[in-house]
Formats: structure tokens, C-alpha cells, sequence
């Protein structure tokens, strides 16, 4: 039997993260806050929609596009919050999940020998897809700064482009850091752009889920920008249905026609039930939009206040499911992915090292990342635990 089955093209990649940790979490019965999804369902007219489309008879493929009622309401929606104008029929197209956008993107514009610049730490199947298509990702660091932000040096982001750069990869608001790039951020990255005449590729998948009345931005709303971006959401965070993997891009005709070339041969279609269902999601009114990100705020600083009490340095994100902590505050000196393996134990809860963001470990070998996107009596319950494994008495444990 041969021994070099796996192709090459993926050496260095195993089980991903997120699956080796819910299944931790499972296996010691721990609280997980590692992967992202949450525990309480959405919206109940997205559900029944599903229910009702199901009953209907919508059971076989979907056009290839996706169904033309959701890309209407796609096109809706990008004008409701961003003002974007779209070809419905030639600038929306449905994937399976942000995810399979993704991989068609890179795998519809990537030749073997490019470069992707992105921002480290970096979702991990951006550098799966990257590698799948034969190129070669460049890190430009996010560094956490003491007020809690995510700061890049532009410096950095131009010395990162080089002659083989095609593609900027851009998430915002980013996972893990929970960074919401700011508009004079977004000039800068749009100036190297332009400047190198890149494609960006933006995943704004937690596009809904930015907190203290902050604002998300999508890059293709810059001036000269719309023509090179293509934009990427999906419906899963937005409306608690994380299984369903309905995704989109949106974006000029040309940059949605060769993702559209790769993505027809990974999964042609899906999910023909639930693109109905996202697409009554998306004409959700304001008060749904603002519930949701009112209470997934009430939820991030009932974890991260908890993570403080427990010791940890904690950046409160402004964005997103994730909070991030420094475990070196609690006295760990090792990696945190060992971290995360021995917290099943110490604490009977599961995290997510977010050293695996990292191609270069050193940058991200302290970090660890909870997810808020749970019930409050779950979170609870985790910050008892994580208390009473690590917080140290009020007065130091001092001798008297
Ligand atoms: N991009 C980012 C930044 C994510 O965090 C995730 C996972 N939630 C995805 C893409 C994947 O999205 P989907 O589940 O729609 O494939
Ligand atoms: N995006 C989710 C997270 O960051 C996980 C998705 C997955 O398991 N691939 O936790």
C-alpha cells in the first residue's frame, strides 16, 4: 500500500481546530466555548420558512446562480445597509457557506506561484484554500494594542506586496480578533489595492454582529473599489443557522464569473430549502438586526468580564462571536494550544488556542480564543469554572 496518499499541497494541515475541539468538548462533557456557533435558534419565521419550503416541494437543485429570490434579496440587502446597486443575474452568486465562496474565489483566481497578502492571525480555510490552489500566503501582523485594539502598520501591508500578489484577502469584522477594520484603515488598504492593482477578496460574514453602535464597512463601498472586491457573507451567524451553509459573493461580473467556474465543480449547489429561508432572514426588520447584536453584546461582556475575574488579560472585541485572552496573565508559560487541551481538565471548558490563526507561532502562541455566542447561563456556568480554576483570592493568597 502506498504511503503518500494525502496530497502535498495540504502537508502541514490536519483535522481542523475547530472540529478536534468540539469533539474534546464532547468527549470530556466540558462547556464549549471553542468553535463558533451558537446554542439558541434564530428568528422562528427563518425556520418555518425552511419547514414550509421543504413541505412545498423545494427539494431538488437550485439553479446554479442560487434561487432567485434570495439573490433578490442579497441585492436588497446590500443596498438596505450599504448602498451597493446590483446585477442581479450577473453580480450575486450563492455558495455553500462563506466557506465554499471562499475556496472558489481563490480557486477561480489563483495560478500556482501568487501571493495572497491577509492579515494575520489568519481564518484557517484561507490558508487551505490558498495552498489548494498552489499559492502562497503573506502575513501582515494584527497587533493588540493596550487599550485592546488590533493595529497593522501600512508599512507592513505595502512591504507585503510584490510583483506576484493578485489577491488581498480582507476579514472584517475579523475573526479572532474581533477587529473592525475603520474607514481610514480601509483607505489604506484600498490605496495598496489600487496602487498594485489587486483583486480583494472581503469575508464579512459577522458583518451584523458589530458591537457600541460601531460601524461595519464593506471595502467595495470605497471609492474605486467596488470593481475589484468581491464580497463575501453568509447567513449562518446572522441568523443562529450555522448548519445550513447558505453563503454568497457579491461583486462585478468578471470577479463573480471565475470564483463562479471553480465553485460550480465544488458543490454546483445546496441547501435549496434554506435559500428561501435566508432569503425571508435577509428582509428581516431593523428591530431583528438590532436585537441581535444587543444581546450578543450583553453576552461578550458577561464573558469577558468573567475572563478578567479569572485572571486573564482579555481584549474585549468590538465585533463578532470570539474573545480573546493572553493565558501568560494567568501564569502559563507553554503554548496554548497544550493549554487548551489541559483546560478540559482544570476547568471542564473547552477554548480554542488561537495560535492556530497563526502561520508564524511566536506571534499568537499565548492567545486563546471563547466564544460568546452562547446562553448567559452557559457562559455562567464557564466563568464559575474558570473562576475557580484560576483566579487567584482577593488578597494575592497572601501569608498572614
Ligand atoms: N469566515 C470566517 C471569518 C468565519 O469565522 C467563518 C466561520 N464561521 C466562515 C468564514 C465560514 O462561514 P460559513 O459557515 O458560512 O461557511
Ligand atoms: N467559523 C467557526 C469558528 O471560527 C467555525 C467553523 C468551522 O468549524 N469550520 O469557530
Amino acid at each position: 500500500m502506498r504511503t503518500n496518499i494525502s496530497t502535498t499541497k495540504l502537508a502541514g494541515f490536519g483535522t481542523t481546530i475547530f472540529a478536534e475541539m468540539s469533539e474534546l468538548a464532547a468527549r470530556t462533557g466540558s462547556i464549549n466555548l471553542g468553535q463558533g456557533f451558537p446554542d439558541t435558534d434564530g428568528p422562528s419565521e427563518v425556520l418555518e420558512a425552511a419547514v414550509e419550503a421543504i413541505r412545498r416541494g423545494v427539494n431538488q437543485y437550485p439553479p446554479g446562480l442560487g434561487d432567485p429570490d434570495l439573490r433578490q434579496a442579497i441585492v436588497e440587502h446590500q443596498r438596505r445597509w450599504y448602498g451597493i446597486e446590483l446585477d442581479v443575474d450577473n453580480e450575486v452568486l450563492v455558495t455553500a457557506g462563506a466557506t465554499e465562496a471562499l475556496a472558489g474565489a481563490l480557486l477561480g483566481m489563483l495560478d500556482t506561484g501568487d501571493e495572497v497578502v491577509l492579515f494575520e492571525p489568519i481564518y484557517d480555510s484561507y490558508r487551505a484554500g490558498i495552498a489548494l490552489a498552489g499559492a502562497t500566503p503573506v502575513p501582515v501582523l494584527l497587533t493588540p494594542q493596550a487599550d485592546g485594539r488590533w493595529h497593522f502598520d501600512v508599512s507592513d501591508l505595502s512591504a507585503a506586496v510584490t510583483d506576484r500578489t493578485k489577491i488581498l484577502l480582507l476579514n472584517t469584522p475579523h475573526n479572532p480578533t474581533g477587529k473592525v477594520f475603520d474607514r481610514s484603515e480601509l483607505e489604506a488598504i484600498a490605496q495598496v489595492a489600487i496602487d498594485h492593482d489587486l483583486i480583494v477578496v472581503t469575508d464579512e460574514v459577522y458583518e451584523h454582529l458589530v458591537f457600541d453602535g460601531g460601524e461595519h464597512i464593506p471595502l467595495a463601498t470605497l471609492p474605486g473599489m467596488f470593481e475589484r472586491t468581491l464580497t463575501i457573507s453568509s447567513g449562518g451567524k446572522t441568523f443562529h443557522t450555522t448548519g445550513w451553509k447558505i453563503g454568497w459573493m457579491t461583486g462585478p461580473a468578471e470577479l463573480v464569473k471565475a470564483a463562479k467556474l471553480a465553485k460550480q465543480f465544488l458543490t454546483y449547489v445546496n441547501g435549496a430549502p434554506f435559500q428561501p429561508a435566508t432569503a425571508v432572514g435577509l428582509r428581516l426588520g431593523d428591530d431583528y438586526f438590532d436585537g441581535l447584536v444587543s444581546d450578543l453584546q450583553v453576552a461578550r461582556d458577561r464573558l469577558a468580564d468573567g475572563l478578567e475575574r479569572a485572571g486573564f488579560t482579555t481584549y474585549r472585541p468590538d465585533a463578532s462571536y470570539f474573545v480573546t485572552v493572553d493565558v501568560r496573565s494567568i501564569g502559563f508559560t507553554g503554548d496554548a494550544t497544550d493549554f487548551c487541551r489541559m483546560l478540559p481538565e482544570l476547568a471542564g471548558v473547552v477554548a480554542v488556542p488561537a495560535s492556530a490563526f497563526y502561520m508564524r507561532p511566536e506571534h499568537g502562541s499565548h492567545l486563546v480564543r471563547f466564544a460568546c455566542c452562547k446562553r448567559l447561563d452557559v457562559i455562567d456556568a464557564a466563568v464559575e469554572q474558570l473562576v475557580a480554576a484560576f483566579a487567584q483570592p482577593a488578597d494575592g493568597g497572601a501569608m498572614r
